[in-house]
């Protein structure tokens, strides 16, 4: 299928690792040019490096900078001459008990996942309506449709977002000039996020981490995990001129783990 996106611009933000590099690998394959970000500049270096290695033909800009500062999403815009694709992503917020949680830690998780998509959508969605092409994903969690108790930072943050998202989408002024947002909520994910988390839960129940690993993928039907590549795979088609009459949409990738009929 051709997305017939080749040589627009797309800024896809925490993208040097996981979810968000899938995001990046996929569009650029669909000759879509790229602004990277991520906080570590050396893997986001090497990333950059391999995505030119893996289609010359787009161009490839890496800017170092925490997405979740003002500095950073300046920088991050600053370098996209114009952003057609918006993929927003950032670090998910730590696990834990309700209890333990002060203001600042609520802050910094509706920073990181809800106000700066906000921020970022609100920067670039006129221009693209005014060009008459923009396609908003935000990389969210399948805990928005099914919390997960211990991820209550998530769970809120996320779901701010998802509202947010829900009525912006369904403006006249976006939709009929070919504007579209949505939200895909991933699953369990093989990245370094998942592996970290294993790693915590296994020092935490003194299991081996490889059986921690195991029971998580069990209560998964497809009896894995999914992979980056499958994750940008989604990413690009929503990209994509084919997906223009999508909008305002919650897509799970999940490998059939939400149990509910819808
Ligand atoms: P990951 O493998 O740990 O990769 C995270 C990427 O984001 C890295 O490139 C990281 O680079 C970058 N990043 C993190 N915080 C950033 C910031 N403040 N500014 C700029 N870049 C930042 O994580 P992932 O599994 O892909 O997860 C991506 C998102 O999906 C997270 O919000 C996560 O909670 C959510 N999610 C993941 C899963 C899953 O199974 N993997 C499931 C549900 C939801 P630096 O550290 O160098 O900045």
């Amino acid at each position: 299928m051709n997305l017939e996106i080749e040589g627009k611009w797309a800024l896809v933000c925490a993208a040097s690792k996981g979810l968000g590099r899938g995001c990046a690998e996929a569009l650029v394959a669909d000759g879509v040019n790229v602004v990277i970000t991520a906080r570590g500049d050396a893997a986001l270096q090497a990333t950059a490096e391999a995505l030119r290695a893996f289609n010359p033909a787009a161009q490839v800009v890496a800017v170092a900078g925490d997405i979740t500062t003002p500095e950073g999403r300046a920088a991050a815009l600053a370098a996209c001459p114009q952003v057609d694709i918006l993929v927003n992503n950032a670090g998910g917020p730590p696990p834990g008990d309700f209890r333990d949680w002060d203001r600042a830690d609520w802050l910094r998780a509706v920073e990181a996942n809800m106000l700066t998509p906000i921020e970022l959508i609100k920067a670039v969605v006129d221009g693209m309506a005014e060009r008459g092409y923009g396609r908003v994903i935000n990389i969210t969690s399948s805990s928005v449709k099914a919390p997960i108790d211990t991820l209550g930072l998530s769970n809120g943050a996320r779901s701010g977002l998802t509202g947010f998202v829900a009525g912006v989408a369904r403006q006249p002024r976006l939709a009929s000039r070919n504007v579209t947002l949505n939200n895909i909520l991933p699953g369990f994910f093989d990245t370094d996020r998942l592996r970290s988390g294993f790693t915590k839960a296994a020092e935490t129940s003194g299991q081996s981490i490889d059986d921690v690993s195991a029971a998580r993928r069990n209560t998964v039907p497809a009896q894995r995990f999914g992979s980056p590549q499958e994750f940008g795979a989604l990413c690009a088609f929503l990209c994509s001129q084919r997906a223009g009459y999508i909008t305002g949409q919650n897509l799970l990738i999940d490998g059939g783990a939400f149990p509910g009929t819808y």
